[in-house]
């Protein structure tokens, strides 16, 4: 899942972005109302985590622009301080959560969490397909019974895969949505982490449900399909 963290609190915004991704998060950060805007414009990200006091255009500004275009992405506000003022006044804009600063890092991810699940679609905590279960809460994946260990990363691409299960995904779409808008590398780390995730949810199970589609992406079909 792919987040834009706009925040002119350097350190804040630095700390965030160290968290979020050791979750297994992608995060791209802005320092300003004028880059976070642009940014969030320009990529398509899940989840928009916005401060209200920014430089040049701020929070409730960003989020008003945003809704008037029809981009739904949800949106988590930071407020400063404080108030019934603060609260009313980002969910007016368009926000579908708010966290006062300071807040604690737990409370923070079980919000997005929560953002994410309800994000557009209804979503299940625990998503599933055929035998494969996945809890992207706790990072705990089972194939049947047996639990199998994903690292931070193979979590996430495996949440998008089961996320559009049985739709073809491009490895574009999947390095938007699994690596940040800095990864520079080489697309075929896609392939290189497909081949990590068929060798530990398929393979030991005699299955194959991650198919490559030639020259498009690859597909995840529940198994037997
Ligand atoms: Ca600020």
């Amino acid at each position: 899942m792919r987040v834009l963290v706009v925040e002119d609190e350097k350190q804040l915004a630095i700390a965030l972005k160290k968290g979020l991704e050791a979750e297994g998060f992608a995060v791209d950060v802005a320092l300003t109302g004028t880059d976070g805007l642009w940014m969030a414009r320009e990529n398509d990200y899940d989840l928009h985590i916005l401060d209200i006091m920014l430089p040049e255009v701020n929070g409730y500004q960003i989020c008003a622009t945003l809704r008037d275009e029809g981009v739904w992405t949800p949106i988590l506000m930071l407020t400063a301080k404080d108030g019934e003022f603060d609260e009313a006044e980002a969910l007016d804009s368009g926000a579908d959560d708010y966290l006062t600063k300071p807040f604690s890092y737990v409370v923070l991810l079980a919000r997005l969490r929560a953002l994410l699940r309800r994000g557009g679609r209804e979503r299940p905590a625990v998503l599933e397909s055929g035998s494969l279960r996945l809890d992207p809460a706790t990072r705990r994946c089972w194939r049947s019974e047996t639990e199998v260990k994903l690292t931070a990363r193979e979590v996430s691409l495996l949440e998008f895969l089961l996320r559009h299960e049985n739709e073809v995904v491009s490895k574009r779409e999947i390095l938007d949505h699994v690596w940040d808008y800095a990864f520079e590398g080489s697309p075929n780390i896609v392939e290189v982490y497909i081949k990590h995730l068929r060798s530990k949810i398929d393979r030991p199970f005699g299955l194959d449900t991650i198919h490559t589609v030639r020259g498009s992406g690859y597909r995840l079909a529940s198994d037997g399909d």
